[in-house]
């Protein structure tokens, strides 16, 4: 009896099992699908001078809009995509696109804006990274300044010796580099000034309370004299309200980027809203 049991829930196990592998090879094709068919787009949310409040940048946020169906969120697929490397081709095409819309924009006039896009892991081991972000950049007529490359704390502590190599190759051709969501991951603050990077990233859990919260104020507080002392800026992100904003203006924060400003736009509407604020301000 005990052993029917035991080889019952086997099978169970076994059905669950096969259920998530073939959940997984279906996100998988979809995916694969719908880099080949276009259903990925951009969203891009500005960046602002804390000073000034000035817009110098957008960073370009990936979707997923199947047809009929509603938009995705990068956190339902990315880690996906990340798991079966698809996120190469995927952060590829990222990329290019992104590249393409600032090159639009500017032909639209609308200049003086740097973009910002985020690497996965994956895409830092890839050895012929420099040049097809090189060949990009050409291609659409800008310039290495003109990008950012944001990359986790954590992408950026693994495997360090090949990292600050692919980040150095980067650096040398003048693109940017931010270190994202900096204060969430694990990196020792030695390894830090090895990095060659401009930026840190505030990651908005900090930002979220602290205004309210000493603890949050006294990291993120911290985090921005040691950016500054390093010779970096720091971007705030997750920056809701005015109270968000008073406290990160005291604490002497560079930019500043969230919801209180404007959520990710799609190409058009970030061209109206730049134009707008621009105008107005
Ligand atoms: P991230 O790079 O840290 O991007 C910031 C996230 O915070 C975005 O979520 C943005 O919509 C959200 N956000 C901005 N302002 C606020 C705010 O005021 N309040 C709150 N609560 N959230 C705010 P999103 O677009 O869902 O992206 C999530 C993550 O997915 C990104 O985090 C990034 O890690 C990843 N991701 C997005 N696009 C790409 C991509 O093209 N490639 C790769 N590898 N990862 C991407
Ligand atoms: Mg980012
Ligand atoms: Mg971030
Ligand atoms: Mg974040």
């Amino acid at each position: 009896h005990a052993k029917g049991e035991g080889r019952n829930n086997i099978q169970l196990f076994d059905s669950r099992l096969n259920e998530a592998a073939a959940m997984r090879v279906r996100t998988e094709t979809r995916l694969r699908d719908a880099l080949e068919h276009g259903h990925f787009l951009l969203h891009y949310q500005p960046q602002f001078t804390t000073i000034g409040e000035h817009i110098v940048g957008v960073e370009a946020l990936l979707r997923w809009q199947p047809p009929d169906e509603e938009m995705v969120p990068p956190n339902q697929f990315i880690p996906l995509a990340e798991d079966t490397g698809l996120i190469v081709p995927i952060g590829a095409w990222v990329i290019d696109e992104a590249l393409a819309q600032l090159a639009r924009w500017r032909s639209a006039g609308i200049d003086g804006l740097r973009m910002s896009i985020n690497l996965s892991a994956h895409q830092l081991r890839l050895r012929e990274l420099p040049r097809l972000i090189g060949r990009s950049i050409e291609q659409h007529g800008l310039q290495p300044a003109d990008l950012e490359l944001e990359v986790t704390e954590s992408v950026a502590m693994r495997d360090p010796e090949s990292t600050i190599g692919i980040l150095t190759q980067l650096r040398d051709m003048g693109i940017a580099l931010a270190i994202d969501d900096f204060g969430t991951g694990y990196s020792s603050l030695s390894y830090l000034k090895l990095l060659p990077i401009s930026r840190l990233k505030l990651d908005r859990s900090f930002v979220h309370d602290i205004e309210s919260n000493p603890n949050d104020a006294a990291i993120s507080a911290a985090t921005i004299s040691l950016a500054h002392t390093l010779g970096l800026e720091v971007v705030a992100e997750g920056v809701e309200g005015p109270a968000q904003l008073g406290m990160l203006t005291q604490l002497g924060c560079d930019l500043l980027q969230g919801y209180h400003f404007s959520r990710p736009l799609a190409a058009p509407a970030l061209a109206d809203f730049v134009r707008d604020w621009r105008a107005s301000h």
